[in-house]
């Protein structure tokens, strides 16, 4: 089946569906019309794709970011930036420093990285399509190589983001018309479901997207992708290279300002809606240059002072580990002035909200806890920037329970936590020691084929480990606190299987991309309807 029949399917089966649940005399319940429309059917009428246009696929990758994109391949962020026409912008994988130019690509096709990887994350949170992990992709200086097929930079390519699919040359792209009984369907399923969605979003633009698909709030805002744009990056590497505490907190100074501008932004468009925003979480080096270009560029003796300071700070901040190094939480505790100064950004923001006559609802997210007094010293150090504000009192305070030891010491985190929310991507990593960055694009694959896991654990939360780390979370967590509220912000949020294995786990809410909340709002009605029949 061509996915332009599909397309054209599906919005006839919502369609009918629709029309017969409705009117004076309608021949189903509206239970039996949503459970009619399985909740992933929706992505092909949310989503762009080459519809039945002949192609020959010249590899494929992890469908990341649904959408189809065709543009001329570019091989750096900066080539992205100036490009007056659509680029596809190829990358082995992509980093912080490669942000502005995803920004402006049509899309974005990776050579290594999996479902959680930055490119993926990012990408989805945008909406823009991306393929991540097409392992047979070969970036050279200023060519690709696809299955030893050479395809110059400056080439025409087309990437769908729902399939994975990489085709040479330019495909006409479906265009997705609205249809309306697709929004009643999601009034209806708002109806019926018990489970709260949100959406993980980062910017204003993103909560208006979100919000405008019907979250309800937004689950996680990761706070490190608001220090990206091209005029940030440098104040943060500032902070990074800063030599006395003095230029530390000159630097975070700057940092604040900008971020309080864009929390202003973000509880605007979320006003009255919980907005849960996670204190920085990446490891630093991953706000610096890459490693091996700017070793390159110190062998051919091009690095002015500058890139000899970030060199340096590039090989002090490296780790063999990273994604279990020195990130989440121990970062606070390792520059104590970061968490103090997004706590104080947050609060002038939250205050300028209330004197605009707006009603701002904030949650403040610890990551990557491990103990009960880990946790216990940062709430406090927030704390003391809070005190004193009468009007603040009502912000929230919880942590992400995303490491196995997190899961098992719940009750003492419940001690500290006003709300626990699981970061089910680092979870998954770290309960099968799968690398969420690597793991996708080699291994996956061949276990996939020989039947040794079911499904893709990032894509669809695993049901035996994964889950019932999550239940032993919940059970300790509410053995200390009845009333705790619990969420799931990792990727798994968006995915209709794994979204059914949460509600009958008994979680508040999950969060997911903005582009996946229609889906995830159907998916929640399925697990409360089918649990109830
Ligand atoms: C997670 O780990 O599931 C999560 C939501 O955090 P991040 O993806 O930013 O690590
Ligand atoms: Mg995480």
């Amino acid at each position: 089946m061509t996915s332009a029949e599909t397309q054209t399917e599906i919005a006839a089966a919502i369609i009918d569906a629709v029309q017969r649940a409705s009117g004076p005399k309608p021949s189903i319940s509206k239970e039996e019309a949503l459970l009619q429309i399985a909740p992933h059917q929706l992505q092909s009428v949310l989503h762009e794709g080459f519809g039945d246009n002949n192609h020959d696929v010249l590899t494929s990758g992890l469908g990341a970011s649904p959408g189809a994109a065709v543009g001329r391949i570019v091989l750096t962020a900066d080539e992205a930036m100036m490009a007056t026409d659509d680029v596809i912008l190829v990358r082995d994988e992509t980093s912080p420093a490669d942000v502005h130019g995803m920004q402006v690509a049509a899309g974005i096709l990776t050579t290594k990285g999996g479902l959680a990887s930055h490119a993926a994350v990012v990408a989805r949170g945008w909406g823009k399509p991306a393929v991540c992990g097409a392992e047979n992709v070969q970036i050279e200086t200023d060519h690709i190589l696809i299955n030893g097929e050479r395809i110059e930079a400056g080439e025409t390519l087309s990437i769908d983001g729902g399939s994975g699919e990489v085709i040479r040359g330019s495909l006409q792209t479906t265009k997705v018309d609205p249809i309306p009984e697709l929004a009643t369907l999601l009034t209806w399923a708002d109806e019926f479901r018990d489970l709260t969605i949100r959406a993980n979003a980062d910017t204003a633009s993103e909560a208006k997207i979100a919000r405008n698909n019907g979250a309800e709030g937004i689950g996680l805002c990761r706070t490190e992708h608001m220090f990206l744009d091209e005029q940030r990056l440098p104040v943060i590497r500032r902070m990074i290279l800063a030599e006395t505490p003095e230029q530390e907190a000159e630097a975070l100074n700057d940092l604040r300002e900008s971020q309080y501008n864009d929390f202003v932004q973000l509880l605007e468009q979320m006003d009255g809606l919980p907005v849960t925003v996670r204190l920085l979480d990446p490891p630093l080096h991953e706000f610096l240059p890459n490693i091996d270009e700017l070793i390159e560029g110190a062998a051919r003796n091009e690095l002015d002072e500058q890139g000899k300071a970030l060199l340096a700070a590039a090989q002090q901040w490296r780790e063999r580990n990273p994604m279990i190094g020195t990130r989440g939480v121990r970062l606070a505790w390792l520059k104590p002035g970061l968490y103090e100064m997004q706590t104080q950004a947050l609060l002038d923001a939250i205050k300028n909200r209330i004197s605009a006559g707006g009603e701002p609802s904030v949650e403040i997210m610890i990551p990557l806890t491990v103990s009960g007094q880990e946790l216990a010293g940062i709430r406090q150090q927030i704390e003391t920037v809070v005190e004193g504000h009468e009007a603040l009192t009502s912000i929230k305070v919880g942590t992400m329970i995303e490491t196995p030891r997190a899961a098992l010491v719940a009750d003492e985190l419940a001690k500290h936590s006003d709300f626990f929310s699981f970061g089910t991507n680092d979870l998954t990593q770290l309960v099968f020691g799968f690398s969420r960055d690597d793991v996708e694009s080699r291994i996956m694959g061949l276990y996939l084929e020989h039947e040794l896991l079911d499904a893709n654990p990032f894509e669809r939360l695993d049901p035996t480990a994964v889950v019932e780390l999550i239940r032993i979370g919940i059970e300790r967590g509410r053995n200390t606190k009845p009333d705790l509220a619990v969420g799931v912000c990792g990727e798994h949020g968006g995915d209709p299987t794994s979204i059914n294995l949460l509600a009958a786990l008994g979680v508040d809410y999950v969060s997911c991309s903005p582009p996946r909340i229609p889906i995830a709002r159907l998916a929640a009605a399925h697990a409360t309807i089918t649990a109830s029949s």
